[in-house]
């Protein structure tokens, strides 16, 4: 189908002679990025299609951060019931609905699919359903439909990536977890990552037996190496069964239509569901890349320059695809720079540095800046200050929940270059102090500011004894 607000695609190929194109720019993909570039675009007075062959709004929306964070929430209520008691209430025995928190989420989710439509339509970009292919350098097929256009974007996002062993046919990725049939008693997880350790935490939440298995010696690889080893004794404390350096071997089914995962050891687990969540990769299968010969990385991402531009100068690529940083507001400000770049005064850019970022475990991480051992390879000499306690909340919920916030500090400038954050809602406080580190705020700048009490952030500005060398 074809949503068209004006001018129509062949109202457009009917245009002057000197416009030998249908639009000025044709976006493959409805994501993150690919909705804010068509429709930044758009508002700027140039012709614009966008190409989807799923659900508006993409991986964020549909399979990614929206549905894992409203997940996320259902299973902060298991702990608010189980705190309830220390605080004087008194609660029957909670019972979970699986299908009732399907039907929720699928109902925002459509709502927000109906949201990106209106978006789209309003700003007078064309909307074309299906399954794009990039066919020269300044076409692009959608089924039969052939479109010119004098720029293409690819914003195709990225999938679960899955490799090869007995039994893949029996597990599942992300995409398919929000919407399992029946809800898994025993949830078998393979990695460490962010999706790895977002749905452990989720389903461990939500009352299922989850056990993860992830390959190298700590879960979360990139991360500041106290916060990685904090969240694993977080995690193991609330339940999920943390299996460091093990392997997947086998995947088999049994007889009853239950899974029983071997590991390399030999050891067995048995599962309903086993999840890999072991990276994702460019969603460029079926693309048509090769018919223009776009160079890719060895991974299959797609190339491009400091400005998005792909090997071939009129076709673009944003967003996972291009696989940077493969988070939504990273999408989100690439399309920006981009229209501005092609349709604006080329006044904005991408500064990479000092991308924040959460991680939707419980408890949250939240992390700014350098890990402490990055700090150390840039920096001559680099202080440490760091917190490790238990919130004021849980000295009545009766959990044993702990936090943590560090601060990394180049000696020699006094600039605090990482932060790092387990706790409540850490995304939300570090938003915040992200900005400070791109100011370039001092430890001094740090301890100069009054505190807000009692709150688990003042924590970040009262931190005054820099950790011992040896620690
Ligand atoms: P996408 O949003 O993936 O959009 C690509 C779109 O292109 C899709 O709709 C796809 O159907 C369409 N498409 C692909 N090929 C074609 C074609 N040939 N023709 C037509 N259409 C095509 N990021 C965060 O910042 N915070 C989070 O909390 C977070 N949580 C996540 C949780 C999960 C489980 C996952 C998987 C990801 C999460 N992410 C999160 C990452 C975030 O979703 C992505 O970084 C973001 O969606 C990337 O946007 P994009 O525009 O590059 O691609
Ligand atoms: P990640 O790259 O974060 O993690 C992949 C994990 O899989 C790592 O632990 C890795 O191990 C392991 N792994 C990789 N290959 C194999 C293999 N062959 N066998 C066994 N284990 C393997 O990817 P995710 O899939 O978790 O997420 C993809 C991206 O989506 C993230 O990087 C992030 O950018 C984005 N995202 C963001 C979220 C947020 O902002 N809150 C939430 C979810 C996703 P090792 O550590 O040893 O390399």
């Amino acid at each position: 189908m074809t949503t068209t607000p004006s001018p129509s695609p062949s109202a457009a190929r009917s245009a002057p002679a000197d416009d030998a194109f249908d639009f000025d720019l044709f976006v493959i993909g409805a994501g993150s990025g690919g909705v804010r570039a068509a429709r930044t675009a758009a508002q700027r007075g140039v012709r614009v299609a966008v190409a989807e062959a799923a659900a508006l709004g993409g991986t964020c929306v549909n399979l990614g951060c929206i549905p894992k964070k409203l997940y996320s929430y259902a299973a902060g209520y298991a702990e608010a019931f189980e705190e309830a008691r220390g605080f004087g209430w008194r609660v029957e025995a909670p019972v979970f609905d699986w299908e009732a928190l399907k039907a929720g989420r699928a109902k925002e989710i459509s709502r927000l699919n109906g949201i990106y439509g209106q978006l789209l339509l309003g700003a007078g970009v064309t909307v074309l359903e299906g399954w794009a292919q990039i066919c020269g350098p300044h076409e692009v097929m959608v089924g039969t439909q052939r479109y010119r256009a004098r720029h293409i974007l690819i914003a195709c996002g990225g999938t679960p990536f899955v490799p090869d062993f007995a039994g893949r046919e029996f597990v599942i990725t992300s995409d398919e977890m929000f919407d399992l049939p029946a809800f898994p008693r025993r949830l078998l997880v393979v990695g460490g990552g962010y999706i790895a350790c977002e749905f452990a935490s989720i389903f461990n939440g939500l009352g299922a037996e989850v056990t993860q298995v992830q390959r190298s010696g700590g879960l979360l690889s990139g991360f500041d190496q106290d916060v990685r080893h904090f969240i694993a004794s977080e995690m193991g404390k609330a339940g999920v069964d943390i299996r460091l350096n093990a392997q997947v071997a086998v995947v088999s089914r049994e007889d009853d239509g239950s899974l029983l995962v071997t590991l390399g050891d030999g050891r067995q687990v048995a599962a309903d569901t086993v999840l890999y969540a072991t990276g994702r990769i460019a969603n460029t299968a079926g693309l048509g890349i090769e018919n223009v010969g776009l160079k890719t990385t060895d991974k299959g991402a797609i190339v491009v320059d400091a400005h998005y531009r792909t090997s071939v100068p009129s076709i673009h690529a944003i967003g996972d695809v291009s696989s940077r940083l493969q988070l939504t507001p990273v999408a989100l400000g690439e399309a920006m720079a981009l229209v501005d770049r092609l349709f604006g005064d080329r006044k904005r850019t991408v500064d990479y540095d000092c991308v924040p970022t959460a991680v939707f475990t419980h408890p949250n991480i939240g992390t700014v800046g350098d890990t402490e051992a990055e700090a150390r390879e840039k920096y001559e000499e680099v202080e440490i200050f760091r917190a490790d306690f238990r919130a004021l909340r849980h000295t009545l919920s009766g959990r044993d929940e702990r936090s943590l916030v560090k601060l990394v500090v180049d000696k020699a400038s006094d600039r605090v270059v990482g932060l790092h954050v387990v706790g409540a809602d850490a995304g939300e406080i570090v938003q915040g102090f992200a900005v400070a580190l791109r100011a370039g705020a001092t430890k001094a700048l740090f301890d100069s500011t009054i505190g807000i009490h009692p709150t688990l952030a003042e924590e970040l500005v009262t931190l005054r004894t820099p950790v011992p060398k040896d620690d």
